[in-house]
């Protein structure tokens, strides 16, 4: 939009970013039957996300993708930039999932990309005035310092004990807790509760089966089944 009308003042433009939000960008980085999945491979990946939940605009996003469409150097150092950022929020939801201080490079990470939020300003209306945001930085910085908002915003007035990750071995999912008891353990009951489930339970079997085959001395192998 080029020229507004006074009566159709554009009443900022929220950026509603949730924790789920910045869950969904960690967990982008993906591991699926053991085997690390990178959602966002490319930069134009990350942008398209990014766009899709509105913590980039279109413009921004095009911007960037004119930036740097013929320099691959340029591509390579946002692409980075996501996956670092990404890495050291990872990094910080495993250490409060885990009890532990998190690394201090994924916190010089996280403060830096926090530097480079919007800045927020008030703005006349004909009836008062109401509050703006600037983009004043690139896009991309932008984008990542509002997901790592959220996160942030739950560690200061939020609920840090509920953000955990997902028990299995084979799955590093983070979720958040919002159980009544708080002791909810998988991502997803029906996927990494259930194979743990099974797990044990083929576990369980396989000693039982061991403790007789000791007693009858019969000849050993692999387990079958999976
Ligand atoms: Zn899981």
């Amino acid at each position: 939009m080029k020229t507004k009308a006074p009566d159709q003042v554009h009443r900022g433009h929220a950026h509603d970013v949730d924790l789920e939000d910045t869950f969904d960008f960690l967990n982008t980085d993906d591991t699926e039957n053991g085997f690390p999945v990178d959602k966002l491979p490319t930069l134009d990946a990350a942008l398209e996300w990014f766009v899709d939940r509105g913590v980039i605009h279109v413009e921004g996003a095009n911007r960037v993708r004119a930036q740097v469409s013929s320099r691959d150097p340029l591509m390579e150092r946002d692409l980075a930039r996501v996956h670092a950022v990404r890495s050291a929020l990872r990094e910080v939801a495993f250490s409060i999932a885990e009890d532990r201080a998190p690394e201090t490079r994924a916190l010089d990470t996280i403060n830096s990309t926090l530097h480079a939020r919007q800045v927020i300003e008030l703005v006349p209306a004909p009836d008062g005035c109401y509050v703006d945001h600037r983009h004043v930085g690139d896009p991309v910085d932008d984008a990542l310092a509002r997901l790592a908002d959220p996160l942030v915003a739950e560690l200061t007035a939020g609920h840090p004990d509920r953000i955990k990750v997902c028990a299995s071995d084979t799955c590093d999912w983070i979720f958040y807790d919002a159980s009544r008891t708080s002791r909810r353990r998988w991502c997803d009951m029906a996927t990494c509760g259930n194979r743990a489930k099974a797990a044990r339970h083929r576990a369980k079997e396989r000693a039982a089966g061991q403790a007789a085959q000791i007693t009858t001395d019969a000849p050993t192998g692999p387990a079958a089944g999976a």
